[in-house]
């Protein structure tokens, strides 16, 4: 339990600043307990930290400060200590940005307070500017949330004096609020949709894990429109019975506006909701409460995972495959794997969900780590769409053409009948190379090894990996030569010309998430579609992920080839989800769907899995190589990536590593590299990698410390240690 200190004990404080370990100063007057939070001097500065733990001791005791005072926010507690240690440990990550991770909600040492809101006091403003529509807009989407003016100006993009002035006009009213309200309660006793049989044996299973108060993880494995989100919000009920906390994690931002409707449905209240595009007041408000537990259900993002939640007692994972979970920056984590650790930490019960597990859990399945729930069919009328390959070696489509006849045909079918197609390619922009006719120059990044990707739409050239811009060049950046400049390859901009051609008289509706400036705009666009308003959608990968439309009978994959070149080592699981996925967005509704995969090799065993829909096979022989390969997760691996804007330093570097490598030969480990990384250069950095790769039960973390310190880095070199590598680049 916690331990209390009085007023002169020595504590150890971590704070934010990347010091590496805690350090001692003394309890202040009144005392403090392991967890809270506190402010302390540190050199001429005073900064925020969590008391830790007793001091170490061993320092000159004149010399040791004193704890500024502990700040009116909840003590991070015991469990979410551990939880932040044991990540630490695992993804080699410094305590201190964990603490940073942890405690990302301003204002925290500020306490409870008031502040100035605005309110719409439902009067209609006389003058009606464009301006003063946006403000009434935002308004509206806040619905009935409390907003600053500040934040109110920002959000609508207007200037101060148009929120002045609705003011003054009586539209908006001022009034002091206190800072932080708990969010409304949720009720669980309300009625949920009746469920199908197979339906409530599985929402029977999983309220049962949760009402046993202990630890367990579940795989929901139900394919797309099966109902999962209708039967993990039953164990949410659960939760919230037991009056315990639920965290339910959506990949993608724009699904939250979907599933928060679903929640006030189903319980009567909205939760509240944890990611990029909440303001900073909800965020502080949102730490708050779920510290003192009147937050019942966060939605959010990944780093929702790291909230202080009071007691917390299920954890959803919804798309738990979703590549959006693994961060790869700062702390690289996965926020599914996380998951089931602070779980096992709080005696909470975790679901994924997923129509396509990935590997690693339908492994954990497998072997009885993981209970494993099927839902078979589909609800209701609807079916699992039909699914066929297109085999383009038959066809040779014409130059800057995509669309084979036999899908524009399909296409055209479902336009008679007053029915939706989903045009797939997950390439976002005008076209991935822009080349000059007269030299052969491909534009590329100044700072990348990346070409540009054309954005006609945004008017610009774009690089992918570091987000640098520049204008569409009229002559050739290498030989000088004028208008022969031309882009090469279809992205999802170019495809949308193809269809205004080919079929004039249809609604198009292009989803790609650089087309849209917010989050409510794109949700905006989903709904327009969701309702009929588009006869075909062209979209990137944003569409594969849980969306909703009932009108949509045909899916055609422009390129289904696309995602099986490479060398990594996810290429075949990640084709086969992402072609599911978007397959499984057609025929939710009644009426059937049917599937196109335009595609160069048909016979390719991954396609082949696609179209039998066998996936347990597919599966098993994708567990079965990658037990012969040692690859996760029967072996482990960390890729270790250096980078400096030297490129004969870092390689220098990284060969000595690769030549002290005692520490990692110790526990059987080996070591591929040093190479240049598949992209050998981001932002002006070169960037080499090494691949380690060790037993299942080697213990890999002390072992790559160990190593990984034997070297001073130089200044501008950096060192980042990714523990199970998503992506190999
Ligand atoms: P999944 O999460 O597996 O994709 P959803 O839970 O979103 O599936 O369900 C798909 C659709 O079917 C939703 O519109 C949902 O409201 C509806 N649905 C699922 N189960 C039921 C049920 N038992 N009663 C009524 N509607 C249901
Ligand atoms: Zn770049």
């Amino acid at each position: 339990m916690s331990q209390r200190f009085i007023e002169g004990d020595l504590v150890g404080v971590l704070t934010t600043e990347p010091l590496g370990r805690p350090l001692d100063y003394r309890a202040p007057e009144g005392g403090c307990v392991e967890g809270d939070l506190v402010e302390v001097p540190l050199g001429p500065r005073r900064v925020i930290g969590c008391v830790w733990g007793p001091g170490a001791g061993g320092f000159d005791p004149a010399r040791i400060r004193k704890v500024n005072r502990v700040l009116d926010a909840t003590p991070l507690r015991d469990e979410m200590r551990i939880f932040l240690t044991r990540v630490a440990d695992y993804t080699l990550t410094p305590l201190p940005l964990m603490l940073r991770l942890a405690t990302r909600a301003p204002d925290l040492g500020a306490g409870p307070a008031t502040r100035r809101v605005l309110r719409a006091t439902g009067r209609e403003p006389t003058r009606e500017t464009e301006a003063r529509l946006r403000v009434m807009d935002v308004l509206d989407a806040f619905d009935g949330a409390a907003v600053t003016a500040s934040e109110l100006s920002a959000e609508a993009g207007v200037s101060s004096a148009v929120i002045k002035g609705l003011v003054k006009a009586g539209v908006l009213a001022e009034e002091d609020a206190p800072r932080d309200l708990p969010y409304p309660r949720l009720n669980p006793a309300l009625p949920g949709k009746p469920l199908s049989e197979d339906q409530a044996a599985a929402a029977a299973a999983m309220s049962a894990a949760v009402a046993s108060g202990e630890y367990g993880t579940t795989l929901l494995k139900g394919v797309t429109g099966s109902g999962k989100t209708e039967v993990y919000l039953e164990a949410v009920a659960e939760t919230l019975r037991h009056d315990r906390q639920a965290l339910v994690l959506l990949p993608e931002i724009a699904l939250t506006a979907g599933f928060i409707d679903r929640v006030e449905a189903r319980f009567g209240a909205r939760p509240a909701e944890w990611h990029s595009g909440v303001t900073a007041t909800e965020r502080r408000r949102l730490w708050r409460m779920i510290g003192q537990g009147d937050a019942q259900l966060v939605v959010g993002a990944r780093s929702a995972l790291f909230l202080p939640f009071r007691d917390l007692g299920l954890i959803v994972v919804d798309e738990e495959h979703d590549t959006s979970y693994k961060q790869e920056e700062g702390v690289y984590y996965n926020a599914r794997d996380m998951a089931v650790l602070r779980a096992s930490i709080a005696g909470a019960q975790v679901v994924l969900a997923s129509a396509t597990p990935a590997l690693e859990t339908w492994v954990n399945a497998d072997t009885g780590k993981y209970r494993r729930l099927d839902l078979t069919a589909r609800f209701g009328a609807a079916e699992l769409p039909q699914m066929r390959a297109l085999d383009l070696r038959e066809e040779r489509l014409p130059a800057n053409r995509w669309i084979s006849s036999q899908l524009a045909e399909a296409v055209e079918q479902r336009i008679k009948a007053k029915e939706q197609s989903l045009l797939f390619l997950n390439r976002r922009g005008y076209a991935p190379v822009t080349i000059c006719r007269a030299c052969g120059h491909q534009v590329g990044c100044n700072d990348c090894d990346a070409r540009m990707v054309e954005h006609r739409f945004l008017k610009q050239l774009q690089c992918h990996q570091c987000g640098a811009t520049r204008p569409i060049p009229h002559a050739c950046p290498a030989c000088g030569v004028e208008g022969r400049m031309a882009p090469v390859g279809p992205g999802v901009e170019r495809l949308a010309e193809e269809v205004a051609e080919r079929f004039p008289d249809a609604r198009v509706s292009v989803l790609s998430s650089d087309l849209f400036g917010t989050a409510r705009a794109l949700k905006e666009s989903i709904e327009t579609i969701a309702a009929g308003g588009a006869d075909i959608i062209i979209g990137t990968q944003i569409v594969a992920k849980g969306h909703n439309f009932p009108l949509l009978t045909l899916v055609g994959v422009i390129d289904a080839d696309l995602g099986l070149q490479g060398s990594d080592l996810r290429a075949a699981e990640r084709t086969f989800q992402l072609m599911r996925q978007v397959a499984g967005r057609a025929g939710r509704a009644e009426k059937p769907g049917l599937a196109l995969l335009q595609t160069h090799q048909p016979e390719h065993p991954v396609i082949r899995a696609i179209l039998t829909g066998d996936e347990e096979e597919f599966w098993r022989a994708e567990a079965a190589e990658r037990r012969m390969a040692g690859s996760p997760p029967y072996g482990r691996m960390a890729g270790i990536i250096l980078s400096s804007p030297d490129p004969a330093r870092v390689f220098d570097v990284a060969a000595e590593l690769a030549r002290r490598d005692e520490p990692l030969r110790r526990i059987g480990a080996q070591i591929w590299g040093p190479a240049p990384a598949p992209i050998a250069r981001v932002r002006g950095r070169h960037r080499v990698r090494l691949l380690i790769k060790a037993d299942r039960t080697a213990p890999l973390q002390p072992a790559l410390a160990e190593w990984a310190a034997q070297i001073k880095l130089p200044a501008n070199m950096r060192l980042a240690i990714d523990i199970d590598p998503q992506s190999f680049l």
